[in-house]
């Protein structure tokens, strides 16, 4: 699996005119090479040169940690007196062109730009984020693995076990984040619970507001869970309950954004544009006169990060493939009232759209 994945980093290098990539913290790394650096002070690094080797540059007392991989990279470390960009510096050879890992520290960038005033540094994103966004078979049971312990916890929140009237946001945020554990997960990424006009704000932070009676309450959350031999793949789902009774103006929006979804849904074929799948939800709110109140994109991709390629998004006329993996998340945000959102991880594959979210989609009254 990390062969491949080193060969086609070799292709894309090829094809992309960079001589070297720099991976550090981040999710780059573990998808490569099945090692996540520590976000310390202390520089670990992979530098992998266009048609050579792979070294991991690494602190001596990170090493331990490291599974050596003779058939991936080899492995230098570096004492507590060594230059590590110095080190990386040396590895990059005759390089004129290094692409180099989003989420790497500034520091260590400008570091290497001192050290090699001669390379011109590009995002590793611009190598890398295609092949990350689109998955292989383990990497989508991965995912679907994660879909269905969210949509257990989403069951759980359906079927009114897990209190809601009287309770704040803030401990319904934990107690979600608990049942993400329970069914799986190794971390909690997180768990948005919105109540009453809070809803209204797609991204609201859960506080001291205690939920009441007659009122939607949205539940965004998702996790990571690990995989036996590779990184983490992430869960991420919305499903909206309300604490009754539904009022009609609820429930007309809510029929509309549910038809807008499984609009996107349905859109989600090999061959079409992102915006595309956007569009085909969007048009479906906006005919129906709430199109202000869908104020934020359709999707984004998921994989071993929450948020990556691919955008649904208008303006991202890339188009789908199979494997690709992305949200379908459309709202309707009406400030000062209520807010809902749907949202599902859906797969392109040659059979159709493939959700890997099947629990209930409706807006489902609880007694909790
Ligand atoms: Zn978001
Ligand atoms: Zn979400
Ligand atoms: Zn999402």
């Amino acid at each position: 699996m990390f062969g491949e994945r080193l060969d086609r980093v070799q292709g894309a290098m090829a094809a992309a005119g960079v001589d070297v990539v720099l991976l550090s913290v981040g999710p780059d790394l573990p998808w490569l090479v099945g090692y996540e650096a520590m976000p310390l002070e202390r520089l670990t690094m992979l530098v992998v040169e266009r048609g050579g080797a792979a070294t991991l540059v690494v602190p001596r007392l990170e090493a331990p940690r490291v599974v050596e991989r003779g058939d991936l990279f080899t492995i230098r470390p570096w004492d507590e007196t060594d230059d590590p960009i110095a080190i990386v510096g040396e590895l990059m050879g005759r390089a004129t062109s290094a692409a180099i890992g989003d989420r790497t520290w500034a520091r260590f960038l400008v570091d290497l730009h001192r050290q090699r005033p001669d390379v011109v540094f590009h995002r590793a994103s611009e190598v890398v984020g295609p092949l990350r966004a689109v998955k292989d078979d383990a990497e989508v049971a991965a995912l679907r693995a994660a879909a269905e312990a969210a949509d257990r916890v989403a069951a759980q929140l359906q079927g009114g076990e897990i209190p809601l009237v009287g309770r704040t946001e803030a401990a319904v945020s934990a107690d979600i984040g608990r049942r993400l554990l329970a069914e799986g997960h190794h971390r909690v990424n997180f768990a948005i619970v919105a109540s009453g006009p809070n809803a209204a704000s797609p991204h609201h932070e859960p506080a001291d507001r205690v939920i009441g009676e007659g009122e939607v309450v949205l539940c965004d959350f998702g996790g990571t869970m690990l995989t036996p031999d590779g990184p983490g793949y992430c869960s991420d789902i919305t499903r909206c309950v309300h604490t009754g009774p539904i009022t009609p103006e609820v429930a007309e929006a809510y029929e509309v954004l549910h038809r807008a979804q499984a609009a996107g849904v349905q859109a989600a074929t090999v061959g079409t544009s992102c915006e595309g799948v956007d569009a085909a939800a969007r048009d479906v709110i906006a005919a129906a006169g709430f199109g202000p109140a869908f104020m934020h994109r359709t999707g984004h991709g998921i994989g071993v990060e929450e948020h990556e390629d691919p955008y649904i998004v208008s303006g991202n006329g890339d188009v789908l493939v199979a494997g690709h993996a992305f949200s379908i998340e459309p709202g309707i945000y009406l400030e000062g009232r209520f807010g809902l959102r749907l949202e599902d991880i859906v797969v392109a594959s040659a059979d159709g759209p493939d959700p890997l979210n099947r629990v209930d989609h409706g807006l489902v009254e609880v007694s909790a």
